[in-house]
């Protein structure tokens, strides 16, 4: 799913001409719809005041309100700077980067929004090292986490008490997460590779599929790559190499440098674990639901949303059901454990699986801690662009989304190319 933060995304669908869906959905389009679920099977209602009055929830709820207020005015006045791609500087209390501002949106007006770049010094921006639960407590926005967690946590983002503030905001800018909040969201009628097929059909050089990079090898000013195809190896030669796959893996099989080999080490990825599966007749949800009571470390391995994609299929539809794997500081759960884990949750809010379509681990989300984002990693990385005629794009720049994806590869484009 994309927003209207999707910027560079846009762009990709204008130059492939293959568009997104909604926020305003027709029948038959795969329109955005959510629930909360509690782990009993009851429908939650936690920002509906008038559902299940109490004076105790709408106090928390005004509360909630009131903090919203807060971080937005906060992240426009003390975190001045941040909201855009990339995480140039920000360890140094400094900023660069194309805006992701949208005209008109919290605070943003034509001048620094997408796709100017801004720069400048902010001292605060420091405090987006800090995972983020603590970067809300300094800050006295603890409730908004209630707001931030499912569209981050259940989307396999990692934990609160883990992850650097600056990933969860730089993904889920206040803009972001109020059109989440407001269901103001696009999907692909055919799915998001559709994008991304377009865009390779009308590229002079398109990507080539179904190879695999075996061997890197950059000697003499020049990038030896071997690829293996049906069997076959091949070696080309090339000017310069932009590397858009897992950086920690990379180092397995290329010539990496004892700086790459230092830096990439430090990478961490999610295990996120998700299936695609069918019902027991007439049991299936015909609308998205949220657990949030499983999106606590506690209850690693433990499914935290389900996605329910054609409404139209009402309570026959399969819908793809999503877990975490790992959590820093907890030992991790073996795929086959969430997958059961999983199969119960689901028969236990009442949604039985009849049969799994798909399952899949996938690496997720590549990034780094916070004590290694405070010592400025994504700056050491910086100082790597252009070395041995190499260059670093992909998800780990920014963040692991599409959007922040499209958009770190065109500032890289740009600047370097
Ligand atoms: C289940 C799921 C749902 C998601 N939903 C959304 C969503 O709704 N909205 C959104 O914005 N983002 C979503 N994302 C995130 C988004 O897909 C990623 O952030 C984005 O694809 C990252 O792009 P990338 O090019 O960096 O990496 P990838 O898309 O992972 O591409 C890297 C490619 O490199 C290939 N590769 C790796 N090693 C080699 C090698 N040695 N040789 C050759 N090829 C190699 C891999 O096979 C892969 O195809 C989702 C991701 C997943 C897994």
């Amino acid at each position: 799913m994309g927003a209207i933060t999707y910027h560079a995304v846009s762009e990709m669908e204008e130059f492939g001409g293959y568009y997104h869906k909604g926020p305003d959905f027709k029948k038959g389009e795969p329109n955005m719809r959510r629930e909360f679920r509690n782990l009993d099977g009851t429908v939650d209602h936690p920002f509906e005041p008038k559902v299940n009055f109490s004076i105790g929830k709408t106090l928390k709820l005004l509360k909630l309100k009131k903090q919203m207020k807060k971080l937005n005015q906060l992240m426009q006045t003390k975190y001045a700077g941040y909201d855009c791609y990339g995480h140039i500087g920000v360890a140094k209390g400094e900023y660069y980067g194309i805006s992701k501002g949208v005209d008109g949106h919290c605070g943003a007006t034509k001048e620094n929004s997408f796709p100017n770049y801004i720069k400048g010094k902010n001292p605060n921006l420091k405090d987006l090292a800090l995972p983020f639960s603590e970067f809300c407590k300094i800050n006295g926005v603890e409730e908004v986490q209630r707001i931030w967690i499912a569209p981050f946590t259940s989307f396999g983002y990692g934990f609160f008490d883990e992850i650097p503030a600056a990933l969860v905001m730089k993904y889920l800018d206040v803009t972001t997460a109020l059109e989440f909040v407001n269901m103001q969201l696009w999907t692909w009628q055919d799915g998001t590779q559709e994008i991304y097929e377009h865009v390779n059909k009308k590229l002079m050089h398109p990507a080539v599929l179904g190879t695999e990079v075996v061997k890197v090898e950059r000697p003499d000013g020049k990038v030896n790559v071997t690829v293996r195809k049906d069997g076959e190896e091949s070696t080309e030669t090339f000017d310069k190499l932009i590397i858009t796959t897992p950086l920690d893996y990379f180092i397995n099989y290329a010539d990496a440098t004892d700086e790459e080999k230092n830096l990439f080490s430090k990478i961490i990825h999610e295990r996120y674990c998700d299936y695609i599966a069918t019902f027991e007749s007439g049991k299936s949800p015909n609308i998205s639901g949220y657990m949030v009571d499983n999106m606590v470390p506690e209850r690693l391995g433990h499914a935290m949303v389900y996605y329910n994609r054609w409404q139209d299929l009402d309570r026959d539809c399969p819908a793809t059901v999503y877990a975490l794997a790992n959590h820093t500081g907890s030992p991790d759960v073996e795929y086959d454990t969430v997958m059961k884990t999983m199969d119960e949750d689901m028969k236990k809010v009442g949604f039985p699986i009849k049969e799994k379509l798909y399952a899949q681990e996938v690496y997720y989300c590549p990034h780094v801690s916070a004590k290694d984002y405070a010592d400025g990693w994504y700056d050491k990385l910086e100082a790597l662009q252009g070395n041995l005629n190499t260059y670093y794009a992909g998800e780990i720049i920014s963040f692991g989304d599409m959007e922040d994806t499209c958009a770190a590869s065109k500032d890289i484009i740009g600047r370097f190319f």
